[in-house]
């Protein structure tokens, strides 16, 4: 099946349900290791916060190989992640790009009560509302913005249908990963 970015998402969304249940079917095993030292292909970009409870590979039950993942606290498309995303679009066929953000974000929280006010935290965007979770609902879909308003190559893959651009949040409880806001695929 080629890949696009609707079944790379497709494939996610499989992937965090079997984690939710506890049926993961990803391997990391010696075995794939030669396979891998030939190349990856991964099927996303994933920006995450570096929250040690927030691990792409696992959420989304994916083998390593699978998804190009970039970390940084408040998961913020920061201009060397942003870069390092358009190289996986260009040399490695990246299609679809994730902004991870998770419930108790200690980044997005720290943002709220204006514990820092400088680096990358303060670089967390707020909701209007002053609520952690509708701030880092908030701030994950403001990633997509950030992305767009930096970036003129994902900005014309965007628009020409091909690259999607989607944000979601982790909740660490259930392992549900729930999208918050997605761009427009071309059909
Ligand atoms: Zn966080």
């Amino acid at each position: 099946m080629k890949l696009t970015a609707e079944n790379a998402l497709r494939e996610l969304v499989a992937g965090n349900l079997r984690f939710v249940e506890g049926c993961q079917t990803s391997q990391n095993v010696a075995i794939n290791r030669a396979e891998l030292s030939k190349g990856q292909s991964p099927i996303a970009a994933v920006i995450r916060c570096a929250d040690s409870r927030v691990a792409p590979e696992l959420v989304f039950d994916q083998p390593l190989g699978s998804l190009f993942v970039c970390g940084v606290a408040g998961n913020i498309p920061t201009l060397e992640i942003i870069e390092s995303i358009e190289f996986s679009m260009q040399h490695l066929g990246t299609l679809l790009i994730v902004v991870m953000g998770h419930s108790d974000c200690g980044a997005v929280s720290a943002a709220l009560h204006n514990e820092v006010v400088e680096g990358v935290f303060a670089r967390v965007a707020l909701a209007p509302v002053p609520d952690l979770d509708e701030c880092i609902a908030y701030n994950a879909e403001q990633g997509i913005n950030t992305i767009l308003g930096t970036s003129r190559m994902i900005e014309d893959a965007v628009k020409k249908g091909i690259v999607q651009l989607v944000a979601g949040v982790l909740n660490i409880e259930t392992g549900v990963f729930e999208l918050v806001a997605q761009t427009k695929l071309s059909n």
